[in-house]
């Protein structure tokens, strides 16, 4: 059965980097039936908070990334905090310091820096594993000095290798790296320890995190070879590495590019559909010449062999067309609920929507839902329609063309002319042609300028019958005249 977690530290806000990596963690547990963990890697007393905790799981919720077990839902190896698993982790350094496979290392970086020097090896060398065979009054001669250990892992002289489920096979030679530390002389166990230990406590089949942590999964090999001799586990898991999300030059995104920042993409006005879809491809690709798909056709078609190592660009303009195609995906009445925040945030509606505003905001969406590719420009696109007291885009009359004022005055007398019953889009549109088109002789494009403008504010807007309509006779004549 495939195990997967996401297992994010609890530090700043969310990046989409790190959603991406729990989107590809969800999609490869749906895709086989799996089972997704969400455990909390928060160890780190100085930089973890509360607050972040709140954001992954807010997060999380906004893009309906369920997970099985974990943190808020529990399971059957809770706790998934990781600074509540404080006895559990010792328990496990107990078994291995009783197996011999870790030992106590008292060696401060200045000894081990003097004996590389006098042994004709680099300074910088690095540990030279003289701890390993220390006697037990060696050690008793070290604690009378006030000395605490720290607690190194024994490292065969062996190459590693290991089968990466998304590079293939990758192998670290023999001596890479001395006998690493996994708990400070202080008591404080290292990321290189708990996160293999939980991950094998938690029965995880596949670690599927960022490439940015391939260097550590060398020493988590040789640990979980211990655990296993220790019979804390009995398996390896498999390892994959996505690549790096890259922002601009060939650096990776900064967690200070907005672009990185998952709430503020939200409050431009993604649909988690959307933005799930345009992560999936930092990656990942459903096939040739195909960008847009669903969720369940991601779960559907999401393998994790597919996934391609080299780096991915974030470009914003092609996550918003995508996302721009999700709004359009979407059942009108859904549509008009998502867009109730952004016209909340915008004063656009009451925080309480009223009767009248669902009204009108049901007859307005369909008018914007074909043109928009951020919710957060819905209320610059539609504000005109819910209130009388709009803002005129700058210049806006003036970089029309032909005489703005007279086809206000013909077009007031055209509409003047319709009985209030039938002011429809039908109607008003024969009644417009009529007086702009064959009596003013003048073009589409020209004879639509101004109205559009008078009725919205902007050159740009919804069909302007339609929501002449929605306004109705006495308020989009009484705009027009404002401006004639
Ligand atoms: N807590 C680690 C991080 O956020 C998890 C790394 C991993 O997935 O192994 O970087």
């Amino acid at each position: 059965d495939v195990r997967v977690r996401f297992s994010p530290s609890p530090t700043g806000t969310p990046h989409v980097g790190l959603i991406r990596t729990a989107l590809f963690n969800w999609a490869f547990a749906r895709h086989h039936g799996g089972t997704l963990v969400f455990r909390i890697e928060d160890t780190d007393a100085s930089r973890d908070s509360e607050e972040s905790y709140r954001q992954l799981i807010d997060a999380l919720s906004w893009l309906k990334l369920d997970w099985d077990e974990g943190v808020e839902v529990g399971g059957p190896h809770a706790p998934y905090r990781q600074s509540e698993r404080f006895e559990i982790h010792r328990g496990v350094l107990d078994t291995l310091l009783e197996k011999g496979l870790i030992y106590e290392s008292f060696s401060t970086a200045e000894e081990i820096d003097a004996r590389n020097e006098a042994n004709g090896r680099p300074k910088q060398q690095g540990y030279d594993n003289f701890d390993r065979d220390l006697t037990d009054e060696q050690k008793a001669a070290f604690r009378a000095e006030g000395r605490e250990p720290a607690l190194r892992l024994k490292v065969p002289d062996e190459d590693i290798t290991y089968d990466d489920v998304i590079r293939g096979e990758v192998t670290f030679p023999a001596g890479s790296f001395p006998d690493f530390v996994i708990v400070r002389p202080n008591g404080v166990p290292l990321y290189t320890f708990v996160n293999p230990v939980d991950d094998a406590l938690m029965g995880i089949t596949h670690v599927l995190r960022g490439e940015d942590l391939m260097p550590s999964t060398a020493r988590q090999i040789v640990l979980y070879r211990a655990l296993i001799e220790a019979g804390v586990t009995t398996f390896i898991p498999r390892f994959g590495h996505m690549p790096l999300v890259l922002g601009d030059g060939n650096k990776k995104l900064s967690k200070r590019d907005p672009r990185a920042d998952l709430f503020l993409q939200r409050d431009k006005g993604f649909v988690h559909e959307g933005l799930l879809n345009y992560l999936a491809l930092l990656g990942w690709s459903i096939g040739p010449d195909r960008d847009v798909f669903t969720l369940d056709e991601l779960i559907a078609a999401f393998e994790i062999e597919n996934v391609n190592p080299n780096p991915a660009r974030f470009d914003q303009k092609k996550a918003e067309s995508i996302n721009g195609d999700h709004i359009r995906m979407l059942e009108p009445a859904d549509f008009a609920a998502r867009l109730i925040p952004y016209l909340r945030q915008a004063g656009i509606v009451a925080s309480e929507v009223t009767a009248e505003e669902h009204v009108l905001l049901a007859k307005a969406a369909p008018l914007v839902q074909e043109r928009l590719q951020l919710l957060g420009d819905a209320p610059g696109l539609m504000g005109f329609l819910f209130t009388d007291d709009i803002s005129y885009e700058e210049d806006a009359l003036k970089g029309l063309k032909g005489d703005p004022k007279a086809v206000l005055e013909a077009s007031v007398d055209a509409l003047e002319a319709l009985p209030a019953d039938r002011f429809n889009t039908e109607a008003i549109q024969d009644a417009l042609s009529a007086a702009l088109i064959d009596g003013l002789g003048l073009k589409p494009r020209v004879a639509y300028g101004a109205p559009r403008v008078a009725i919205s504010g902007r050159r740009v807007s919804p069909p302007l019958f339609e929501s002449m309509e929605i306004l109705g006779k006495e308020r989009t004549i009484s705009r027009l005249r404002a401006l004639a």
